[in-house]
């Protein structure tokens, strides 16, 4: 099987230990399904929520369309039981002022139907698609039923949450994806756009080759191609994969990336092979705002205060506001999720390694909770430990704008991070790969950004010889810069902070 060469060392160190990223083959890993422990579960040994709906017999239900009369919805009397399936009945919604379906929410007695799911927006449940309407897609939420447990349904959850300042043109059908790669063609992408394609659940989409559409049919990307020991700096940087089921294209990233002229032909494949859908979002107006969307999954044992970040992690967001503010990017809203009971044992460690990246299989699985938001925002997991890595972003870029895919978000070992203060930084350097950064310099000296503003720091610079170019042989040379390979620096360049600002979750 060929090798893949052009997953650039990109995406999961910030600052720990070599890991190799680059996968044999193109083999994709078998991910546990996130039910797997879910009808075996018991009732939950928690706190009881308020008083109990008592009442007649309930028709059950999935999705409105089962009930005669009212609505389908939760119920909050119910015995709370980590990891099942939530309890759904036929019902009159609780009346105004409970939020409405797609309403920001809390608790689930924020919600008209108390299914407040933890990406933090009330749900409408559904078996299908087809019980959603075109913007959703029926997938798993997760909604908090006590301190210590969380149920399961599928909901209608918003395909795309994207500033008011963005522009979204689809879903349109995309190539089917499998073996051997299939095309797409883009021939008329404006300046900036970012091109998401969405795969099946499982799937790893693969962007192959990418070859200009004029005569020549001029190869621009080869995920295949040798790469030399001293190969110079990409022109245009693409990461071919991302954690699980999109991949993304943006264009330009940097001021060498081909002129587009007639287009660009994509290959993209699949070893999962299934049907794909094309998004492509297009900046209308400048934005100069984050916000970020938290996910307490048991980093550091932190938990939320009323809905309130911890202090700690307060302390990391002034940190990280600090490093975003020379780059014109404000920290925005901050919002918290507790994740708690089976989810949270499941996902503070997060183990082994699979797929094109070698990401550990449960963390596509993580990045799935944010599926029902609604809000433009970075969804950030903090968990006590990565194998091999202090933080993992999906992909560079990630799936700007979609929340609820196998790549929504950026994973941070908490845990193993030293302080508050380098907690921020280590949020800066996976928000900058998320918006589309690269490592300035690679371990090895051989591989850089695209970029022309950013230093390099290449193998000549390695005076101990080891291989490895840490920050105190790199000072000059980039170990500065927020996107050195191992982190730790403070600094964005222009073009960093030009593409910083770009990111179609900035509002
Ligand atoms: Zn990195």
């Amino acid at each position: 099987m060929r090798r893949l060469t052009a997953l650039p060392l990109l995406l999961l160190l910030a600052a720990c230990g070599a890991r190799s990223h680059l996968a044999d083959g193109l083999d994709a890993g078998i991910e546990r399904p996130l039910d797997a422990a879910a009808d075996a579960a018991r009732p939950d040994a928690g706190e009881r929520d308020a008083s109990a709906d008592a009442g007649p017999i309930r028709p059950r239900c999935a999705r409105d369309a089962d009930c005669a009369e009212g609505v389908c919805r939760g119920s909050i009397g119910d015995p709370p039981r980590d990891l099942a399936s939530i309890g759904l009945f036929c019902g009159a919604p609780e009346p105004d002022p409970s939020g409405a379906p797609g309403a920001p929410c809390r608790e689930r007695a924020s919600c008209d139907r108390h299914l407040c799911a933890i990406a933090g927006a009330c749900v409408v449940p559904c078996a299908s698609d087809a019980d959603c309407d075109a913007a959703e897609l029926c997938r798993e939420v997760w909604v908090t039923t006590s301190p210590s447990a969380m149920e399961r349904l599928t909901a209608c959850t918003a395909r795309v949450a994207a500033p008011e300042s963005v522009r979204v043109a689809g879903p349109e059908p995309g190539p089917l994806l499998d073996v051997p790669a299939a095309s797409d063609v883009l021939s008329d992408l404006r300046p900036g756009a970012l091109v998401i394609w969405r795969g099946p659940t499982q799937s790893e989409p693969l962007i192959e080759r990418v070859l200009s559409r004029t005569a020549a049919m001029e190869v621009l990307f080869d995920a295949f191609a040798p790469r030399e020991a001293d190969a110079p700096a990409p022109a245009w940087g693409i990461g071919a994969a991302t954690v699980r089921e999109v991949v993304t294209l943006l264009h330009p990233n940097g001021p060498r990336s081909p002129p587009p002229r007639l287009g660009f032909e994509v290959l993209l494949s699949a070893t999962t092979p299934g049907p794909s859908e094309r998004i492509v979002l297009q900046r209308m107006a400048p934005g100069d705002a984050l916000d970020l969307d938290v996910y307490l999954a048991g980093g550091n044992g932190w938990t939320s205060r009323d809905g309130a970040p911890p202090p700690p992690l307060t302390e990391a967001v002034e940190a990280l506001r600090e490093v975003l503010a020379p780059a014109g990017l404000a920290i925005g809203e901050v919002r918290v999720h507790d994740v708690v009971g089976g989810l949270r044992r499941r996902f503070e460690m997060l183990t082994g390694s699979e797929g094109l990246l070698g990401a550990p299989p449960d963390l596509p699985v993580l990045y799935r909770l944010s599926a029902g938001a609604r809000r433009p925002a970075v969804h950030v997991f903090l968990v006590r430990f990565i194998e091999g890595a202090l933080g993992i972003a999906s992909g560079i870029p990630g799936p700007h704008a979609l929340p609820g895919t196998g790549a929504s978000g950026v994973a941070i070992a908490a845990d193993l991070v030293e302080s508050p203060a380098h907690l921020g930084l280590v949020m800066a350097h996976e928000i900058g790969h998320f918006a589309g950064l690269f490592h300035t310099s690679e371990a090895d000296g051989s591989v850089f950004d695209p970029l022309t503003d950013t230093p390099e720091c290449r193998a000549e610079n390695d005076l101990d010889g080891d291989g490895v170019l840490v920050p105190d042989e790199c000072g000059p040379f980039g170990a500065t810069n927020v996107m050195f390979w191992a982190g730790g620096g403070r600094a964005f360049s222009r073009q960093q902070a030009a593409l910083l600002r770009g990111a179609y979750d900035v509002r």
